[in-house]
């Protein structure tokens, strides 16, 4: 038996770029670029919920990663398992409160 087949264009996903997930600038580059930062956000709770709740960000700036990790704070904060880039909720939300506390003044 031989293998038979014919000519298909096929479309492959292929990434040129970065996309900021706060301000949505986006970025030709290969790799993040200087200045830029990946960070993830989720908790440990049982359930489906917990594989489901990670989000992962590319951002752009100090400012953009800020606002994200905020966000990401108040929808984490009654978690006792979440996590935002590595810190508990118990470091995050001393340093959310610090930063507001710091930009306010
Ligand atoms: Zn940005």
């Amino acid at each position: 038996m031989s293998r038979t087949g014919e000519n298909k264009l096929v479309e492959k996903w292929v990434p040129t770029g970065y996309e900021c997930d706060c301000c949505h600038k986006k970025v030709s580059s290969g790799d993040l670029p200087k200045g830029w930062k990946s960070f993830s956000a989720g908790h440990g709770e049982w359930g489906n919920d917990s594989h489901e709740s990670y989000n992962n960000y590319d951002v752009c700036s100090f400012y953009c990663y800020v606002s994200l990790f905020t966000e990401e704070y108040e929808r984490l904060k009654d978690e006792d398992s979440g996590v935002i880039d590595h810190c508990d909720m118990t470091y995050a939300g001393s340093l959310v409160t610090y930063i507001k506390t710091a930009w306010n003044e």
